[in-house]
């Protein structure tokens, strides 16, 4: 029941086909030379599937407030052109958009030759590691304006509405901010002369655009800064924005220096919205919209139909699924944003162009190649059922191609099934549910229970082509002892964790991310609290203890220096966090010399030997591949691709893998 979802929505005289917003998304192509080809087409997509009004991502309102060098810039020309192709696609698949003013302040990242940035005081930032030059009063007055004539930019290039970027840690927020303003003049040394600069952005905006043209102002609800802008400050923040004649207030949660996770997978979906709702209980009648982790459409509904939020962002889920909306409405499969910021957010933060892992074609919509077209059907046998295999099938069953999928293990996954048991990694079930969904919706033939082997070269042979996404194997670790019967490879591990808990001591030989996502596991009980309490708790935004109850105490021996080494920059930390909390004990930089029934026996940095006891010893290094089913795809002399870790182990990560079926099956 989507009833309050799909009920219509108003941000000003702007109508809403329904009530979730597309959020702003740095793409990583604004500045792209290519006539906003690969922007209009990105728009223009989720436009055609029904995202309603959808915010651009931030638009520089000068060269010194852009985030880094993939930023579109107001005032030049050729961003203007491809602005004005973005609209032009986007109303002409019946979408509205509206442009979001952005200045980056302190956390502006500029090339070399570029301006440095500014800030209203100079205080460094660890995000951007520069410190910023204090503005002059002049300077002030003058990014005043420069986002006043953004806006009538905006409106000249046919924009439906403008969202001023003032939170997550951007410059309007950096002058309300007692930790980032440390002015005494007109624009700071109280909480009203800090808000002022906020506030006399939204009302030049106003003023340039004027009484009737939509200007939505997202500000930060709760910054979860230590020493950040107080409650009381922001709720007054809010007040005076309305007055200023914001439409609409989008509540955003947390900077990027937070040392609280606020978008990973480890924060549960809508735990943001109490501060959302405090926010329109100051504000009345004003719209008032919610979001930051709320990737499904049934958590946008709780919100709606049980809090006096008007509207709900949502942003990286119309990476994940650019149709969400219209899938919903006509109960297709929605393709779920896991949260895993591994093709987004880490993408954006490293200046690459943003795509998704589940959903390769994202952000690739220009290029034929990330395109489906019908063709002259086929068939096609896939092996394998994970996330190489599930996208191969699904890529190949929408060109046309009849398809089979045949699957070693009585269920489909591959590694997700495990992943799906983490903390915070639930909806990788979602993922599976998806295709598996989707596979069925196509006529994919899939066949469970059911591995490829020598006897099967007719098999392969009766198709006119084969995808090879028959996965890895665990990494085995050559030490005495490691055939043992305490000691398990991780998805025995996962498996029987599921199946009965894996109590007492557990060593994990390895430090990579399955590693430490198994340990999260592990050390993590059934607790008495809600997810959203205990979150909350654990990060002092609720008050009371957090029960430790795991009964398994873990300890990670691992070679390498960095745990989950190649985890992205805005996840690794949180966590890292997460094991710390849980007390799981990580041994660095040591070996693992060999394994008795007592534990591990290891050597240190140091070099010294000692045993880490532990009843169940689990070997968490790693994967190689398989290459017993592409050998014999090579065999059977048939056209035949490889994707994902039947491809190639090395560094595999489940980015890599979806895109590899992805482009497995476009070649056939
Ligand atoms: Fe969501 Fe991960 Fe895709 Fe980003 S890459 S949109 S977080 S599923």
């Amino acid at each position: 029941d989507l009833r309050h979802v799909l009920s219509p929505g108003r941000i000003g005289r702007l109508e809403l086909p329904h009530r979730v917003v597309m959020g702003a998304m740095h793409l990583g192509f604004e500045a792209r030379d290519d006539d906003g080809a690969a922007l209009a087409a990105f728009y223009a997509e989720r436009a055609r599937g029904g995202a309603g009004l959808m915010v651009t991502g931030g638009a520089a309102v000068s060269a010194e407030g852009a985030g880094g060098p993939g930023y579109g810039v107001l005032g030049d020309a050729a961003f203007h052109a491809r602005l004005r192709r973005v609209t032009r696609r986007v109303h002409r698949e019946g979408g509205l958009i509206a442009l979001q003013l952005f200045h980056a302040g302190r956390y502006a990242r500029p090339a070399p030759s570029g301006p440095p940035p500014v800030a209203p005081s100079a205080v460094h930032s660890r995000f951007s590691g520069r410190e910023p030059y204090a503005m002059t009063p002049q300077r002030v007055r003058g990014t005043v304006e420069d986002f006043a004539r953004g806006a009538a930019l905006a409106r000249d290039l046919g924009f439906d509405a403008v969202e001023v970027m003032g939170s997550e840690g951007y410059l309007v927020d950096q002058f309300l901010s007692p930790l980032t303003n440390l002015r005494d003049d007109e624009w700071g040394g109280d909480a009203v002369r800090r808000g002022r600069f906020g506030a006399e952005v939204t009302r030049a905006v106003r003023t340039a655009v004027g009484e009737d043209f939509p200007v939505v102002v997202r500000f930060t609800g709760i910054d979860l800064m230590d020493g950040g802008t107080p409650q009381e400050d922001v709720l007054a923040f809010a007040r005076a924005l309305a007055a200023a004649g914001a439409d609409a207030l989008n509540v955003g949660v947390g900077w990027h220096e937070s040392p609280v996770p606020s978008v990973q997978a480890v924060v549960p979906p809508g735990v943001w919205t109490p501060f959302a709702v405090r926010v329109k209980e100051v504000v009345g009648d004003l719209p008032v919209i919610a979001g930051n982790r709320v990737n499904r459409l049934e958590t946008a509904e709780a919100i709606l139909a049980g809090t006096p939020i008007d509207l709900v962002s949502m942003a990286r889920p119309f990476l994940a699924d650019a149709g969400l909306v219209s899938a919903a409405r006509r109960g297709r499969p929605v393709n779920v944003c896991l949260a895993c910021n591994q093709a987004c957010v880490d993408h954006s933060l490293t200046e690459r162009e943003v795509s998704c892992m589940v959903n390769p074609r994202a952000g690739r919509e220009s290029v034929p190649r990330w395109s489906v077209r019908p063709v002259r059907p086929r068939t096609v046998a896939v092996v394998g059922g994970g996330p190489a295999g599930l996208q191969a099938a699904r890529r190949a069953a929408l060109a046309g191609h009849r398809v089979e999928l045949y699957e070693a293990a009585e269920a489909l996954g591959g590694q997700f099934r495990m992943a799906r048991q983490v903390p915070g990694k639930a909806d990788y079930g979602g993922t599976i549910a998806y295709f598996a969904a989707e596979l069925a919706r196509l006529g994919v033939r899939v066949h469970l229970g059911r591995a490829i082997g020598a006897a099967d070269l007719g098999l392969l042979r009766s198709h006119d082509g084969v995808i090879v996404a028959s996965g890895t194997r665990p990494r085995r670790v050559d030490v005495p002892g490691a055939d043992l019967p305490n000691v398990l490879t991780y998805p025995e591990a996962f498996a029987r964790h599921a199946r009965e808990g894996l109590e007492g001591r557990v060593a994990i030989v390895g430090g990579g991310g399955v590693a430490a996502d198994l340990a999260h596991l592990l050390s993590r009980g059934h607790g008495p609290l809600g997810e959203d309490e205990r979150f909350l708790r654990r990060h002092g935004l609720a008050a009371g203890p957090v029960p430790v109850t795991a009964r398994t105490e873990v300890t990670l021996v691992q070679r390498g220096a960095r745990t989950a080494g190649r985890t992205g920059r805005s996840t690794r930390w949180a966590v890292l966090a997460e094991l710390r909390e849980q007390g799981v004990r990580v041994l660095r930089e040591t070996a693992c010399l060999r394994i008795t029934p007592a534990g591990v026996w290891i050597a240190g940095p140091d070099g010294a030997e000692r045993l880490v006891e532990a009843e169940t010893v689990v070997v968490a290094a790693g994967q190689v591949t398989d290459r017993a089913v592409p050998a014999l795809a090579g065999d059977a002399g048939v056209w035949h691709r490889l994707a994902g870790g039947a491809r190639d182990a090395e560094g595999l990560d489940a980015v890599r893998a979806f895109a590899e079926g992805f482009a497995a099956a476009a070649e056939f």
